[in-house]
């Protein structure tokens, strides 16, 4: 498996208990480079757009308000099969099935209070990063 990138975001919860930089020292431990990262508000508009996957979902609202709750740390993960190998650091999505040492088992409050967001495929992972980096933050 080549080189690849993923889109990461270090969500409200975890930023509100100052968990940033024990998060990213899990990513780091785990063999992901942080090649861009910023600490950034969402609007409401921002964030029904980026979880419009999820707009008839019964949680959407619920999800978006906790989203622009606090300000947030986007990032873009680099590394080995780095898609992959970050959703098994982040771990389940509900912390309750997590397996022990991941991110949202150490960390998360509930199944949306979760700590992190990590993109589940290749072309999700390019939309994700292209939505919150441009070009000049991206370096090769
Ligand atoms: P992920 O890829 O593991 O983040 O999970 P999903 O794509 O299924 O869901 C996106 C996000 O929506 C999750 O990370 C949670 O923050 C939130 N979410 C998912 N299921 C629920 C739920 O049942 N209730 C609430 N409140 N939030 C949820």
């Amino acid at each position: 498996m080549a080189t690849q990138r993923t889109f990461s975001i270090i969500k409200p919860d975890a930023t509100k208990r100052n968990l940033t930089g024990a998060i990213a020292a899990k990513f780091e431990a785990a063999g992901l480079r942080i090649v861009a990262s910023k600490r950034i508000q969402l609007t409401l508009a921002q964030a029904q757009s980026f979880y419009g996957v999820h707009s008839e979902r019964p949680f959407f609202g619920e999800l978006c308000d906790f989203m622009i709750s606090e300000p947030i740390v986007v990032q873009v993960l680099e590394g080995e099969d780095a898609i992959a190998k970050n959703r098994e650091v982040m771990g389940a999505t509900n912390p309750a099935d997590a397996d022990a040492g991941t991110i949202r088992k150490e960390y998360a409050l509930s199944i949306g209070e979760n700590s992190v967001h990590g993109s589940d495929a290749p072309e999700t992972a390019a939309e994700e990063i292209a939505f919150f980096f441009s070009g000049l933050e991206l370096v090769g």
